[in-house]
């Protein structure tokens, strides 16, 4: 049975990743917070609490994270803690930039000592190309974040770059695009703008605030993609690849179409400039052609149709 270890295993992909590594049979260790524990709500969504071997270890503690790997001897660790919201960035950039930078490293350094057959995957971010020269991105675009957000995630990719090229450690980084489904936090966009849609729709709730609507991101969905993480620690050398749609969305394209299938005004709306980001990607889009034609994997789903399960998905929970 191969073991594997999830950091922010409540997280989105956390949760989604950990029912498919159970229903590949793998034995599951997962980081989370101490106070997570109390409220399990995804995963008791997707039925898998009682499979799960949970730890509080202090992910910012080099010891505690060396003793956790050292313990446990997982096969394959995936790194997807980190304080992952790009306003809250902005908000608190030094906790941010400490607390993902922190992680990654901790990891890093128990693998340099410990074990170097050990596969680890760390979730690294389209934000960490900023407004990009050129579209669609691709491997050899520059970094060159504009959010302490992405600032963290550029860091986390080189340093895996630097331990795998040094130190020969099977380590690779998931570039993911944005990427939705029904168990992302509220304060995400699409989520929001979903759930407080049908609080309008069930009268309890008057507006929706929102901010900038005029830019375009590439979105797919977690399910799909969290697939493509367990794919590159499975490929015969350590490379790190691009996992998104391939195609970008306006917000105000995606706010159109929920207020539309929800039969909905577009008066319910104000725009608040109170949450616009004081710098903002106007543009993105990969190119996902390698982690298509080297891993295998699929994905060929417009937003639009992650849009209609969500929707759905959300309006069966509300009732
Ligand atoms: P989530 O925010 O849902 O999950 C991340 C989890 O990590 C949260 O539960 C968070 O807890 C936890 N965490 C953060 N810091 C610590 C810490 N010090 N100790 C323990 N737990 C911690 O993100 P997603 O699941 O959506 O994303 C997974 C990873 O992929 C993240 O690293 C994210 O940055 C990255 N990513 C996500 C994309 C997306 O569109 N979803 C796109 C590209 C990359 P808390 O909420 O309490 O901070």
């Amino acid at each position: 049975m191969k073991k594997a270890l999830i950091t922010g295993i409540h997280g989105q992909d956390g949760s989604y990743l950990a029912k498919f590594l159970l229903e590949k049979g793998y034995n599951i260790k997962g980081v989370l917070r101490e106070n997570e524990l109390k409220n399990l709500f995804r995963h008791n969504y997707l039925n898998i609490k009682d499979k799960i071997h949970y730890s509080t270890v202090n992910l910012l503690n080099e010891k505690e994270v060396e003793l956790l790997i050292k313990d446990y001897q997982p096969d394959e660790i995936y790194n997807l803690a980190a304080i992952s919201s790009v306003g809250i960035s902005f908000e608190y950039p030094e906790k941010t930039i400490n607390n993902n930078n922190k992680i990654i490293m901790n990891i890093l350094k128990s693998l340099r000592k410990i074990n170097k057959d050990l596969k680890l995957y760390q979730a690294a971010s389209s934000e960490m190309y900023g407004n990009p020269p050129e579209l669609p991105v691709t491997l050899n675009t520059p970094l060159k974040p504009i959010s302490p957000y992405g600032i963290s995630k550029s860091f986390g990719y080189r340093a895996v770059n630097k331990y795998r090229n040094l130190y020969n450690i099977f380590a690779v980084n998931g570039i993911l695009f944005n990427h939705e489904s029904f168990l992302r936090d509220e304060k995400y966009f699409v989520k929001k703008l979903i759930k407080q849609s049908l609080e309008i729709k069930d009268r309890k709730r008057e507006k929706l605030f929102l901010g900038n609507l005029n830019v375009k991101r590439d979105f797919g969905y977690s399910p799909d993609y969290i697939k493509s993480m367990w794919k590159m620690l499975q490929n015969r050398e350590p490379k790190n690849y691009i996992v998104c749609s391939g195609e970008s969305i306006s917000l105000e394209n995606i706010v159109d179409y929920v207020l539309k299938k929800l039969n909905l005004k577009k008066n319910v709306v104000e725009i608040k400039k109170s949450l616009y980001r004081p710098a903002e990607i106007k543009n993105v889009y990969g190119d996902n052609t390698k982690a298509k034609t080297e891993l295998g994997w699929k994905y060929n789903k417009s937003f639009y149709d992650i849009l209609d399960i969500l929707i759905e998905e959300e309006r069966k929970y509300l009732k």
